[in-house]
């Protein structure tokens, strides 16, 4: 769905490990970029995080910090939009009632439970329980290590708290990658100069067609 807003260009790119992505808008055009070494669960808060600088921040260039719990006004607000984001008020207190009817108590088994169904990173969620005060300061750091392991052992896969897979830590989507297949359609641009267009946005797969392989392995279901 974020493929789709008309402005926008998304760029998944490993940066290290002090900042989780960028927002930079010029006129008309926005550039989003998602640390891709984080985890698929926290990219997921930090595009979230970056959609608030894009619709609700005046800046024209923000680069975000990797840690959440950020006192800087308008990183706090980014924060707390995207943790309503992927989970909303009531689907999130309506889960939280359920886990408390089922276990008694939000226990670790309950936060994977929460993590695992709004798709977010045990950080991002600690965050919005600490915020919702359904956790005690004590009771979230106590939840902040081992994380893969705990959710393995509970018959959870892993994928959420890893990076994604390796040939999606770099690559473009949305508006650069429409402009220059209309270049090309235009017949401005040489297929040559589309193709280096393409492979600068790290998208081999088109170039290339990495992707098709022969036409009935295409899965229509
Ligand atoms: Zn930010």
């Amino acid at each position: 769905m974020v493929h789709t807003i008309d402005a926008l260009t998304l760029v998944f790119y490993p940066m290290g490990g002090h900042i989780s992505g960028m927002c930079l808008k010029g006129s008309g055009d926005v550039l989003i970029a998602i640390n891709s070494s984080m985890t698929d669960g926290r990219q997921r808060f930090s595009l979230a995080h970056e959609l608030y600088h894009h619709f609700y921040d005046d800046m024209t260039t923000t680069i975000c910090p990797r840690d959440i719990n950020v006192t800087a006004d308008v990183e706090k607000d980014a924060n707390v939009f995207a943790s309503f984001f992927l989970a909303p008020p009531a689907a999130l207190s309506e889960k939280i009632k359920e886990i408390r009817t089922k276990r008694k108590i939000l226990d670790l088994a309950g936060v994977i439970e929460l993590e695992q169904h709004f798709k977010m990173s045990r950080g991002a969620m600690l965050f919005r329980l600490l915020d919702e005060g359904e956790l005690s300061q004590d009771e979230a750091s106590s939840m902040r290590s081992r994380i893969i392991y705990h959710a393995l052992a509970l018959g959870y896969d892993d994928a959420l708290y890893r990076p994604l897979q390796k040939e999606k830590a770099m690559i473009t989507y949305g508006r650069y990658i429409r402009q220059v297949e209309e270049l090309l359609r235009l017949d401005l641009i040489s297929n040559g100069r589309f193709e280096e267009l393409l492979l600068e946005a790290f998208r081999p797969d088109i170039v290339y067609g990495l992707n098709e392989g022969n036409e009935g392995d295409e899965l229509i279901d």
